[in-house]
């Protein structure tokens, strides 16, 4: 059942649906928005030879053209998903003493590596994840909720497409826990690769270097005259803040940069506080299978010394990931660091200074902590019987 749902999210479906649309009565369309994220755009500049700004403005204008109303970039609900995990590691902390299994707290916006835990390591590892949604599903939430709200339109008139630079985004897409069963929809109705936009474009006959620019819409309506991501590393820098916030919250220390250590390879790093030679907090990256292996033997044993770990199933986490466009003529080492350089040149957004997220807050959900924060930001993970597994999961 779950391979028919993610045939239905792709870029031939997202066709189907926008020439059924315009086909439709008015009081039937659907509004359609698409959801962007930063490591595809990176991926679409560098494919593209244009600057990332151009590129989001161009495939504004590209989107609206195939028949989508609004075109919105996920670095957006990635604040929430940031604010969201640093809040839950300050709380596992605290409750360390009575929980052995608060800490060290896993990141869970990798469905790659949340799909790879609930098959094989069920039960053991799930109390450990950060139940925290991933940008992608907090995008979901909010546009299924507070946008639909603002358009005063039920959740099923509106239909939600991401931009993912991963195949396992649709997988997550999937998930009951994003079902709503009230209005029988999704809250990401369809997910896309960025290679996936680059055969639209070619479908279609276009080139982005040839499309005029629009402006960026947001979803409180104001225009985004630039484009912001997150500082630390492309798969959202969720090591870098949770420290920081950590590091001030628990002990009043301010972090100014981070200095990673690199441990058996670039992609297993670790990032240290100390206060007079004692160990304060100790965080780690583990990026890739062999590393996320190596990191679940160290947990079984009882012998991993971290507090928190940004857990990434591809090398090089999300920038790197199977859905973003592999450039020609290049090598792969080469093309991977052009999308990063790109990735980094926007400017770093801090979660905690971002008006509208603040707004957002206060307003919609009800304050920090909140029953709704709950709600709409966080989810559940689930043990599944190996024997029962459905998926063959891909490393
Ligand atoms: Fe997808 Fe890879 Fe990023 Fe995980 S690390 S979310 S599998 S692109």
């Amino acid at each position: 059942a779950e391979s028919v749902l993610v045939s239905q999210q792709s870029h031939g479906e997202l066709c189907k649906v926008l020439a059924l649309n315009k086909a439709a009565a008015a009081h039937e369309q659907k509004l359609v928005v698409v959801s962007v994220s930063p490591q595809s755009r990176a991926s679409l500049a560098a494919r593209c030879k244009l600057g990332l700004l151009e590129t989001a403005q161009k495939l504004t204008t590209f989107l609206k053209s195939l028949g989508v109303h609004h075109v919105f970039d996920t670095t957006f609900s990635r604040n929430f998903s940031l604010l969201e995990s640093q809040r839950e590691f300050v709380r596992r902390f605290h409750r360390q003493a009575d929980d052995k299994k608060a800490l060290p707290m896993l990141a869970s916006a990798c469905p790659g590596w949340i799909c790879y835990a609930e098959k094989t390591h069920g039960s053991f590892i799930i109390p450990h994840i950060s139940t925290t949604k991933s940008p992608q599903q907090v995008m979901g939430s909010l546009v299924k909720g507070y946008f639909a709200e603002q358009q005063h339109l039920p959740p099923d008139r509106i239909y939600h497409v991401t931009v993912m630079p991963c195949y396992d985004k649709k997988l997550e897409a999937s998930r009951p826990d994003f079902f709503n069963q009230e209005y029988q929809t999704r809250d990401v109705d369809c997910v896309i690769t960025t290679g996936e936009v680059l055969k639209l474009l070619e479908q279609e006959g276009v080139s982005l270097s040839d499309v005029d620019p629009s402006p960026l819409d947001t979803m409180l309506g104001r225009a985004a005259e630039e484009l912001s991501s997150h500082r630390g590393g492309g798969s959202g820098g969720y090591l870098e803040h949770v420290f920081r916030h950590a590091a001030q919250e628990l002990f009043g220390i301010h972090v100014g940069s981070i200095h990673y250590k690199p441990l058996k390879n670039k992609d297993f790093q670790e990032v240290t506080l100390e206060r007079d030679g004692e160990v304060l907090l100790q965080f780690a990256l583990a990026y890739g299978f062999r590393n996320i292996q190596n990191l679940v033997q160290k947990l079984k044993r009882g012998k991993c010394p971290y507090h928190y770990v940004e857990v990434m199933a591809c090398p090089s986490g999300c920038l790197n990931g199977g859905g973003q466009i592999k450039l020609e003529g290049e090598s792969s080492k080469e093309e991977l660091q052009q999308v990063e350089r790109l990735y980094e040149s926007a400017r770093a957004e801090i979660p905690e200074e971002n008006q509208a997220v603040g707004e957002l807050y206060q307003h919609w959900l009800g304050g920090w902590g909140s029953e709704k924060v709950l709600e709409v930001l966080h989810t559940q993970y689930h043990a599944v019987e190996r024997a029962n597994s459905a998926l063959n999961i891909k490393w």
